[in-house]
C-alpha cells in the first residue's frame, strides 16, 4: 500500500475512534480501580476504569474531554488492552511508549498493538505524544496499583 494510504488509514482509525469511542462512559462499581489523569499542556482530561480478575484485565471504562488524539486513542487503548493479562498489557503498554517516540519495536508487538498503530505518526509531533499516552498511562497506574496490593 502507497504510504498516503495508509495514513488516511491511520486517520480513519483516529476519527473513527473520536466519534464512535469504544467503552465510553464511568461505572463507578466496586471492582473497578479507578484512575484520573490530566494533561494541562493541552487541557486533555481523562479518566479510566480497569477491572482486573485473576491478573486478567476483564474490562475497561473510559471517559474524558480533551483534543481527537487523546480521547480516541482512550478508545483504542480500551480496546486493544481488555481481555490480556496484567504481563501482557504492559509489555502492549511499553510497546506504544517505545512506538510513539519512533523506536523500533517487535513485529510480534505490532500485531499485539492492532490499531494503536495508527498513532505512530504522533511520534513527529512531541507535543501531542503526552495526548496520545494520557489514558494509556491510567491503565498502566492501575496495573501497577493492582500489582502493589
Ligand atoms: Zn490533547
Amino acid at each position: 500500500m502507497p504510504s498516503h494510504d495508509i495514513e488516511q488509514l491511520y486517520r480513519d482509525v483516529i476519527m473513527d475512534n473520536y466519534k464512535n469511542p469504544h467503552n465510553k462512559g464511568l461505572l463507578h462499581q466496586i471492582g473497578y480501580t479507578p484512575i484520573h489523569m490530566n494533561n494541562p499542556s493541552c487541557g486533555d482530561d481523562m479518566n479510566v476504569e480497569v477491572k482486573i480478575e485473576n491478573g486478567v484485565i476483564t474490562d475497561i471504562r473510559q471517559d474524558g474531554h480533551g483534543c481527537s488524539i487523546c480521547c480516541s486513542s482512550a478508545s483504542v487503548m480500551s480496546e486493544t488492552l481488555k481481555g490480556k493479562t496484567l504481563e501482557e498489557a504492559q509489555k502492549i503498554i511499553d510497546a506504544f511508549y517505545q512506538m510513539i517516540q519512533a523506536n523500533p519495536i517487535s513485529e510480534e508487538m505490532e500485531e499485539a498493538l492492532g490499531e494503536a498503530i495508527a498513532y505512530t505518526g504522533v511520534s513527529q509531533f512531541p507535543a501531542r505524544i503526552k495526548c496520545a499516552t494520557l489514558s494509556w498511562k491510567a491503565c498502566e497506574k492501575a496495573i501497577s496499583e493492582e500489582e502493589n496490593k
